[in-house]
């Protein structure tokens, strides 16, 4: 028998998952979402995780939720831990316990983790506290959704309450909460805010009064999910909201790195308050080779993976005593000093031919000098060899291998800029589009010259570069861009 995990994924920012409840995702063997959950927790899971996904929402019940318990049974049954990931919180309008009764009838083993509700998360990140001194002592979460005819709360006592009302699932009946609180005495100069896909990068936030309220949802159009709140609080917005200034806010970025870096890179987006969609070009794998670097003077490295892949090949890192060590670029620096080695020199210059210019300086004539590097890298070791009368051989110990994708329109219909970190991305990308032509309201961001050269290749305009050709260098830059458009 396995274990069921019932985790609360927060409101939709990332890092409003627990600690636990991260963990739980890493060790899943399977996991059923539901609409509210953030992709991006998802790809914390271990690769061979099973991804179900199940619900148009948690607002309708019956088939699906029949369908979700099956489920869960079933795969638990199968040995397998499971992970059950329910936006907000599992028993906050979540059905989290109907799931655990079907797990008693079948005396499954589960455990609850507890996530952070959008009742009170969402009204947070866009600047309303649910209570504050001298304004609102409680806070009343209800849903605004009812399923059957006659079960309607008691608005009566509702419009009697002090603090602060948060409805969830409400947009459908808001001209019913709405006119039912002026019916039963609720002012209707009462503030209320909606706020819609909240802590998101798409978050809306629509303020109005009881009174004015049903109309500007309308207007708007507002979609679910969204939350309704109603109080005093909804005043402080103007002074307390934050998220929304954050330098990335409502922009949607495609990164296209291989699966690992697109994740970390995709990390940082959302830092800035910008939505990451994950859509991995490249894809990076060791070759199978011997290294061989005996005769070696200097050995030479131009990227991360060529020094990870090197320690991997590597059975004892006493052989480097005698080498030379030199690298290009900052992160492929600090991917050597994680095994302890500082090189011996490092140019300014992001260029493999920098390189290998110092290199002389640490070498002398006929010497070996071993370029660490993919199986596309385009150094020139026949020619430097000549030029330098030096022995330049190239060890290309992994590939980049380029993703196809079929849908490709399809993943990007919302991105607002994509980002190449790399030629290969580049032709990938182009590969992916096949006779479908690149949407020109879709801005591109490059690494560097090497990588805008591929994308003018193409016809595709550059609207930012990067002025340090790392990822960091790019996200600054795109940072920039978006202050002072
Ligand atoms: N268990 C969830 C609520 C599930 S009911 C929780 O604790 O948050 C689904 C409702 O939650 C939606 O209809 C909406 O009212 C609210 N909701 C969830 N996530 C939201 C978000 N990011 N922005 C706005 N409302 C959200």
């Amino acid at each position: 028998m396995g274990k069921v995990y019932i985790v609360g994924a927060g409101p939709g920012d990332l890092e409003l998952l627990t600690l636990k409840g991260k963990r739980c995702v890493e060790e899943a063997h399977c996991i059923v979402y539901d609409r509210l959950v953030n992709p991006q927790i998802l790809s914390l899971a271990q690769r061979e995780c099973e991804m179900i996904y199940l619900g148009k929402g948690n607002t309708e019940g019956g088939v699906i939720q029949d369908e979700i318990n099956r489920t869960i049974v079933e795969k638990a049954k199968e040995g397998k831990i499971v992970t059950r990931l329910k936006g907000g919180d599992p028993f906050v309008f979540g059905r989290g316990g109907e799931e655990i009764l079907a797990l008693n009838e079948a005396e499954i083993e589960f455990e609850v983790v507890p996530g952070i509700t959008s009742s009170i998360s969402v009204p947070s990140y866009s600047g309303i506290p649910v209570t504050h001194r001298n304004i609102a002592r409680s806070f009343h979460v209800f849903t605004g959704h009812t399923s059957k005819e006659g079960d309607w709360h008691n608005f009566d006592a509702i419009a009697k309450l002090e603090g602060t009302l948060v409805f969830l699932m409400g947009i459908k009946n808001l001209d019913l909460i709405a006119g039912d609180l002026i019916k039963y005495g609720k002012s209707p100069a009462t503030p209320v805010a909606i706020i819609e896909k909240g802590s998101t990068s798409k978050q809306r936030v629509m303020v109005g009064t009881l009174e004015t309220i049903v109309e500007i949802a309308k207007e708007e159009k507002v979609v679910p999910p969204a939350i309704i709140i109603i109080g005093e609080v909804v005043n402080l917005r103007s002074e307390f909201n934050w998220f929304e200034q954050l330098p990335l806010f409502g922009k949607n970025i495609l990164v296209t790195r291989d699966y690992k870096k697109s994740v970390e890179f995709a990390y940082e987006i959302e830092k800035l308050g910008g939505k990451a969609t994950v859509l991995p070009l490249i894809n990076i794998e060791p070759l199978d080779i011997e290294l061989d670097i005996k005769d070696a003077k200097a050995i030479l490295f131009n990227s991360q993976n060529g020094v990870k892949t090197f320690f991997e090949k590597l059975d004892d890192v006493r052989v480097l005593g005698d080498k030379k060590i030199g690298v290009v670029g900052i992160k492929t620096y600090e991917e050597l000093l994680k095994h302890r080695i500082k090189p011996d020199f490092m140019p300014e210059e992001y260029l493999g031919k920098r390189l290998a210019e110092e290199s002389l300086n640490f070498t002398e004539e006929g010497d070996k000098i071993l370029f660490i590097t993919s199986d596309i890298s385009p150094i020139n070791t026949q020619e430097w060899s000549k030029e330098h009368n030096r022995n330049f051989t190239a060890a290309r110990i992994f590939k980049t291998e380029k993703v196809i994708t079929t849908d490709i329109d399809d993943k990007i219909k919302e991105v607002d800029l994509i980002t190449f970190l790399s030629s290969s991305a580049v032709d990938a990308y182009m590969e992916s589009l096949g006779d479908k032509k690149h949407d020109s309201k879709i801005k591109i961001a490059s690494i560097g010259k090497m990588t805008t050269k591929s994308i003018k290749s193409y016809g595709l305009e550059v609207e930012i570069e990067a002025k340090t050709s790392t990822a960091q260098g790019l996200l600054a830059e795109i940072k920039n861009y978006y202050i002072n458009l």
